[in-house]
């Protein structure tokens, strides 16, 4: 029986997305954000910070397999790992399926994030956060990454986005040249950025800018593409590194033994195509 509905924006007022809502599995107000955290009919449960869609069940497995493992696949043997933001932990899910990775830092801002995840949300995580591999860095990715001395083989940048038409978003400082520039510093040399880039074909602008500020600072840039239904239909994702490639190739033997639900030949040839709207 549905209780209520939530209304959601995928490009602010410009487009949103309704879903049917059983119950309001948890509200909490923290320094940073308020988290919700909903069951609904479609999606299953939901994540939302400010009332803006982070993950749901029935798709996040999609968003996570493709914004980590597709530049993860692209590389011999990666051991060292950081991720900004993340706090549900789908993204150290996916890093812990490499035996290759020996240490990982999180950084996320909100512990209130990661407890509500753990709480409401524990197949995401899938018990990654317990991996001794993990280390969790709970304060702003934007120092941490300009003081970081760790060289990384891969950077996820997995943080809320910022919004058309809100200023001084939490994760503002993580889409300029200055943190580029630093994740930069912090890259292995034969390393990969790679970055969530919001909704390809109704925000547009959010993959445009980060590809421009990637530009200016990294030799070699690209981007790519998932189907996230609750991001209203796709995810963009933007690479960059010093001289390392994102292959377009889907890494059969590798991929094989990793008995992914999204990824395979047809979602990793579609990663990759050209839409034109
Ligand atoms: N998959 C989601 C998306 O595509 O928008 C992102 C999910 S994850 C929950 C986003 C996380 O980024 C949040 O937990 C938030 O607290 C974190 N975050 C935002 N700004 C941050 C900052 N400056 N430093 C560290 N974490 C930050």
């Amino acid at each position: 029986m549905s209780l209520s509905h939530l209304t959601f924006p995928i490009r602010s007022d410009k487009l949103t997305m309704t879903a049917s809502v059983r119950e309001h599995l948890s509200h909490r107000v923290t320094e940073f954000q308020t988290i919700d955290i909903y069951e609904t009919d479609v999606y299953g449960r939901v994540l939302m910070l400010d009332n803006h869609i982070q993950l749901t069940e029935l798709d996040e497995h999609a968003y996570h397999e493709s914004l980590v493992q597709i530049p993860l696949l692209s590389m011999k043997a990666p051991k060292a790992a950081l991720v900004i933001g993340g706090g549900d932990g789908g993204v150290l899910r996916e890093l812990a399926k490499h035996p290759t990775i020996e240490h990982v830092d999180m950084v996320e801002i909100d512990a209130g994030v990661v407890e509500e995840s753990r709480q409401w949300l524990p197949g995401v995580s899938d018990g990654a956060f317990d991996d001794p591999r993990m280390h969790l860095h709970l304060e702003d990715a934007f120092p941490f990454v300009k003081n970081a001395t760790r060289k990384y083989d891969l950077i996820v940048a997995d943080s809320t986005d910022t919004y058309e038409e809100e200023d001084g978003a939490l994760s503002e400082m993580l889409f300029t040249d200055e943190f580029y520039k630093d994740c930069f510093n912090a890259l292995a040399e034969g390393g990969i950025l790679v970055t969530q880039a919001d909704n390809l074909l109704f925000c547009p602008y959010s993959l445009e800018n980060i590809e421009e500020m990637f530009g200016r600072v990294f030799p070699k840039t690209g981007s790519y593409q998932a189907i996230i239904p609750s991001f209203g239909g796709f995810s963009g994702y933007c690479w960059a590194s010093k001289g390392a490639e994102v292959s377009s190739e889907y890494p059969e033997e590798k991929a094989a033994k990793m008995n992914f639900r999204y990824l395979n030949q047809a979602t990793w040839n579609f990663a990759f195509t050209k839409l034109a709207f």
